[in-house]
């Protein structure tokens, strides 16, 4: 049994390690920060906050606890610090409870224009008893319309206004939707799962200085971390939030990956700046090479893409699902997507693909290397050559892309320490 076991991880590393990762929400963390999982912190409790906790012997839980909390507010500037939410979607449920009531409603962006499901009704935001109405959306622009949500906002009267998605091309209206909050003393939470290593390596505008009060996050996308999540706010929140996230939705907080977050976080001062730049260089080249190879890439008039992802309508390919799939089979692994135009019926076939570049750019990949990834996935899709014998040069390709980058030392992604 225990061998088999052994097999399957073997296995699925071996076929990472020989694949190009573009799922847009993963990433790749350092051996320093997979070594902190081995740790003892992972058996044990610390219920409460540092200095105050309801079991004895967290000494150096807090100690730890204390460093991520110090360096997430040098990394954001920010007031306040939660670093005890186990996921992203926990710390929305969190941040839900700390700013509204049940019945009171919120704006945010539908699943096909990007939102993510705990901002809807069949998730966090519907078991929190919110009431969900979706901004208008300018397709064109891949953006929320800020005059459209003005004037709905007006009728509406919205208690928060949620922001940020799991589908974005773009830096979103923060300021221009504080001012609207502002009026009808309503909340801005910003959720920057996405985009947090974007906004720790200072090519994504941080929410929080844009007048957002809560910004969420889960901490394993672009931020490339151990997953679990966090939640930044302003000070005048900072009891409602804690209170939401212990005892609300938290008891343990996974202690030995909080210590791996800790590494994680002093990678993303020393080298989050290098990272993102070319995160978002890479992007953009492995936009533009695709658009230039005929695929109906999202985004023209704003050259593509302001962040880690890029969107392309696939609907003449056979739609996301058949498209995602043909390039699994040559070790390319993307997510099928709903677009914006789409109904959330068609989740199993949507029109799109989504694609992000962040884990591919920790493995050291440049502006070259997207290029050729472009031409693999024309390769396969065009059916220009034989799919085994793309697998083939993916797999050599990938011979080269072993080691993590942006780390205190380089090692190997795949080793189990
Ligand atoms: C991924 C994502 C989440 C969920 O994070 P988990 O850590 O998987 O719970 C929440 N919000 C957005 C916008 C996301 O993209």
């Amino acid at each position: 049994m225990y061998s088999e076991l052994q097999k399957i991880i073997k296995e699925h590393n071996e076929m990472m390690r020989s694949s190009i990762p573009l799922i847009a929400s993963e990433n790749i963390t350092s051996t320093l920060v997979r070594k902190c999982y081995l740790s003892d912190f992972g058996h044990r409790y610390a219920e409460g906050k540092v200095g105050e906790r309801y079991y004895a012997g967290c000494k150096f839980i807090d100690e730890v606890e204390k460093m991520a909390i110090d360096l997430t507010k040098k990394l954001f500037d920010a007031e306040h610090v939660n670093v005890q939410p186990i996921s992203g979607v926990v710390a929305n449920l969190a941040a839900f409870f700390a700013l509204t009531e049940p019945e009171d409603i919120i704006f945010s962006i539908s699943v096909p224009c990007g939102g993510h499901i705990s901002h809807d009704k069949m998730s966090a935001a519907g078991y929190r008893g919110l009431k969900v109405v979706y901004y208008p959306f300018d397709v064109e622009e891949m953006n929320i319309d800020v005059d459209a949500t003005k004037k709905l906002a007006k009728d509406v009267k919205p208690n928060l206004f949620v922001l940020g998605s799991s589908l974005i091309l773009r830096h979103q209206p923060v300021r221009e939707i504080k001012e609207i909050a502002e009026n009808l003393d309503a909340y801005v939470m910003f959720d920057a799962s996405h985009v947090l290593g974007l906004i720790a390596g200072r090519v994504y505008r941080n929410p929080m200085k844009e007048g957002a009060d809560v910004l969420t996050s889960s901490t394993h996308k672009t931020f490339f971390g151990p997953q679990r999540g966090l939640i930044l706010s302003k000070k005048e929140l900072a009891k409602r939030i804690d209170k939401a996230v212990f005892p609300g939705v938290v008891s343990n907080h996974h202690l030995h990956s909080l210590a791996g977050y800790v590494v994680a976080t002093m990678e993303m001062l020393e080298f989050g700046e290098a990272y993102a730049k070319q995160v978002v260089r890479n992007a953009r080249r492995l936009a533009e090479k695709l658009y230039d190879l005929g695929y109906k890439v999202l985004g023209e008039k704003f050259g593509f893409t302001e962040t880690h992802q890029i969107a392309i309508d696939v609907r003449d390919l056979g739609g996301g699902d058949r498209v995602a799939r043909r390039l699994e089979e040559v070790g390319i692994i993307v997510n099928k997507n709903l677009m914006p135009w789409d109904s959330v019926d068609i989740a199993q076939n949507p029109s799109g693909i989504r694609i992000g570049v962040q884990e591919v750019t920790r493995l050291g990949m440049k502006e070259e290397e997207m290029e050729r990834i472009a031409e693999f996935m024309d390769m396969a899709l065009k059916d220009r050559k034989d799919l085994k014998e793309i697998r083939k040069e993916v797999k050599e390709f990938r011979k080269d892309f072993q080691t993590v980058k942006y780390s205190f030392e380089e090692s190997d992604a795949y080793e189990i320490c």
